[in-house]
Parts: structure tokens; C-alpha cells; sequence
């Protein structure tokens, strides 16, 4: 299995590894550990290259896999064999801004459920945008506009994100994480990795986020739409710092 540095190195911009297998057919190489964030959770792939004595390949995208994580180079290009060693150098600029962005939605999850009792039932995010829903029955410019000023004070109030990864069972007994619906992991898994914005919002996450609510800048909420009689959607931006 890769071993996956950003779950715990959040801020690693290079790593060093070695290639582990090759697949020509899907033109990607497997490392035996690696930075670059494979997506999920709403959080898109990191983008980057691969350096190694043959020369530099753009990373067209990592993908996760049963045998860890793919990375799938250029097309056109000669793959490093296994037993190459390579460095990894992530796009810093475009995951700095997806990091931040994560960051924002779950200070909005902590908000909307702290203020409101409202659960979130899905989003999506790229580089400074994303998009939440939550069980609301009522949204309103009014409301909205109370919402992203309440997230704003939590940003500002400079809340420590804390990443954990603990064994299942602990995980299972922590009632923040039961709310939002911890039960629904496969039952295969023996640890769970949690984020919490000590003080207002904690949740199992895969994602990568800053270390501290203050870094995510200043939020907007730009627009909200209803999605049926029980779900509204809210879309929020960040400034570009
Ligand atoms: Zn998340």
C-alpha cells in the first residue's frame, strides 16, 4: 500500500518515493508513498510532476486503487521503471487554495449546525468555490447573509484544525462524529481519520486543511438555491490572498 503523507503532512509540497509497479495500459505509475491528494470528499485531485534522473512528467492525476495510489503521467512520455526513485512536487498554488477552501466548508457545517441544527447532505469544491446542502426547509437572502457572517467570525476567531486518525471503535463512541453519520463507513475499516476546528465543527474526513480557521481569508455567500422542499444549497467563495 502507498503510504499517504498527506493525511498527516498537509503541507508537504515535495516528497521522495519510489515506483512500485507501472500500468502502460492506463499510462501510471504506483509509488510507495505520496503527497499528492487522489480526491474525494468533495476535495478534487492535486495536480504537480514527477522528477526523476530521466527527466520531469506532469502528473495528469493520482487516483486511489486497491493497490494505492496511481499516478497517471503525461500521456506521450516514457514512465520511470519500478525501483526508479522520483520526487514529487505538488501544484501548491491550486491545493493551498483547495486546502483553504475545505477548511471554509466545514467552518459553514460547524455554523449551520451549531446555529440552526441543520445537517449537511452533500458539496463539492474547486480552487475558492464550493458548494454545500443542508436540510433546510427556509432559506433567504436575510438568512444567508447572517450565515456568512457568522462564518466569517469563526474564521477570524482562529479555531485549530486537529487531524486524528483513530481506531474504530473510539471513533464510534465520539457523538459529534455519530451525527454526522460515522455508522455508514464500510465496516472493513479499521481506523478512522477525523478533523476537528477545535471548538465548532468535527467530523471523518479524508481531506487535506490548513492548521488554523484564520488561514482560509475572508468568505462570501454568493448564492443559495432550493434543491427540493427539505434541501437548499448554499455557494460560497474565497478571496484569492
Ligand atoms: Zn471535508
Amino acid at each position: 500500500m502507498t503510504e499517504l503523507l498527506y493525511q498527516t503532512h498537509s503541507y508537504l509540497q515535495t516528497f521522495s518515493a519510489t515506483v512500485t509497479a507501472v500500468d502502460e495500459s492506463n499510462h501510471a505509475v504506483l509509488l510507495d508513498r505520496t503527497a499528492f491528494y487522489p480526491g474525494g470528499g468533495g476535495q478534487p485531485y492535486d495536480l504537480g510532476v514527477l522528477r526523476s534522473a530521466g527527466g520531469e512528467i506532469a502528473l495528469e492525476r493520482p487516483r486511489k486503487g486497491p493497490e494505492g495510489v496511481w499516478h497517471v503521467l503525461a500521456a506521450g512520455t516514457d514512465l520511470p521503471a519500478p525501483g526508479t526513485s522520483v520526487e514529487g512536487q505538488i501544484d501548491w498554488a491550486r491545493r493551498y487554495r483547495l486546502m483553504r477552501t475545505h477548511t471554509a466548508m466545514h467552518v459553514l457545517c460547524g455554523v449551520v449546525f451549531r446555529d440552526y441544527g441543520a445537517q449537511v447532505t452533500g458539496g463539492d469544491m474547486e480552487p475558492l468555490k464550493g458548494r454545500m446542502d443542508f436540510e433546510f426547509e427556509s432559506m433567504s437572502k436575510e438568512l444567508v447573509g447572517v450565515i456568512e457572517a457568522a462564518v466569517n467570525v469563526e474564521v477570524e476567531a482562529g479555531h485549530p484544525v486537529r487531524v486524528q486518525i483513530l481506531p474504530r471503535e473510539t471513533a464510534f463512541q465520539i457523538p459529534d462524529l455519530i451525527r454526522t453519520k460515522i455508522n455508514l463507513l464500510p465496516p472493513g475499516i479499521a481506523e478512522v481519520r477525523t478533523v476537528e476546528l477545535v471548538g465548532l465543527d468535527l467530523q471523518a474526513d479524508g481531506g487535506t486543511h490548513v492548521h488554523n480557521t484564520a488561514e482560509v481569508g475572508r468568505v462570501r455567500v454568493v448564492d443559495y438555491k432550493s434543491k427540493g422542499r427539505i434541501n437548499k444549497r448554499i455557494y460560497v467563495e474565497l478571496e484569492d490572498l
